[in-house]
């Protein structure tokens, strides 16, 4: 399971998503994209291979926008490719996600949605999730569309979700994959991993399992993702400096090994398909 990093604000978002995907490279990854909105349009770039390759391909390119999401990819279903490379979108161009983690019953819900007409461009297991989204969308309802797609599935998962139809909101879930949320000035920030973000702010706020963040420019709100039923969480201000970051608050990068040898474990199994 690899890297995510969203950001919603006023700043340029396409450096601010660069940057936090070079800071979770450590975790090692085997491709990378982005996406944000622009001109009330999707637009996405994603590349195999290494952050720098990406930045390359969309230098000089005009991207400016203040609300994107970006991932770094470590294939557990379908080959290392571009095809298979986060960010993955929905047949009418209009909802993108990125996800860490593993969806256990993606193999049955893929033929449904098959038979219900929607087209698959990648061989991941997260693209069901785009589609399930898609088919529960009416158009501005993305909150209920996301609560109605996590009924539908089983796994692991930190999902970032945007639309070009509401082009003021991302909204993220988490489910046994890690996910914080940094808070700025009429900005805020979500990762997999502190790195990502703290350059940018030290106020965080860590999602549990089963928990939806929906972010505006003005406004956090987190809730159930199975309910809905509205929390309030604490926001925490973090002391260390981003070498002790990178470390997880350990001493040595090798006691953060340690420490996270049972989390490895299950991400192996799950990934063999021996899910619980
Ligand atoms: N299971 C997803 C895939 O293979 C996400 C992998 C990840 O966590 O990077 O694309």
């Amino acid at each position: 399971m690899c890297g995510i990093i969203w950001y919603i604000g006023s700043k340029e978002v396409v450096p601010i998503l660069l940057n936090g995907l070079k800071k979770l490279e450590y975790r090692g990854y085997d491709s990378a994209g982005i996406a944000i909105v622009i001109d009330g349009r999707i637009a996405i770039s994603r590349n195999q291979g290494k952050i720098k390759d990406l930045e390359e391909k969309i230098s000089g390119k005009k991207l400016l926008s203040s609300i994107g999401i970006g991932h770094t990819r470590w294939a557990t279903h379908g080959k290392p490719s571009e095809e298979n490379a986060h960010p993955h979108i929905d047949c009418n161009n209009n909802i993108v996600i990125v996800h860490n983690g593993i969806i256990e019953n993606y193999l049955e819900l893929k033929k449904q949605l098959i038979k219900e007409g929607h087209i698959f461009r990648s061989e991941t297991d997260t693209e069901v999730l785009v589609h399930l989204i898609e088919k529960f969308y009416k158009g501005k309802n993305l909150i209920k569309a996301v609560q109605q797609m996590i009924k539908k599935i089983k796994g692991a998962y930190a999902l970032g979700v945007m639309s070009s139809q509401e082009p003021d909101k991302l909204i993220a879930v988490k489910n046994r994959s890690p996910l914080v949320i940094g808070e700025g000035k009429n900005e805020f920030f979500i990762a997999s991993d502190m790195p990502a973000i703290l350059n940018y702010t030290r106020k965080v706020i860590y999602l549990d399992d089963n928990e939806m963040a929906i972010l505006t420019r003005e406004k956090l709100s987190i809730c159930k993702s199975h309910t809905g039923k509205s929390l309030k969480k604490k926001t925490e201000e973090i002391a260390w400096d981003p070498i002790q970051a990178e470390k997880g608050g350990f001493r040595h990068f090798m006691l953060k090994e340690i420490c996270e040898q049972p989390r490895v474990v299950e991400d192996t199994f799950l990934s063999c398909g021996y899910g619980w």
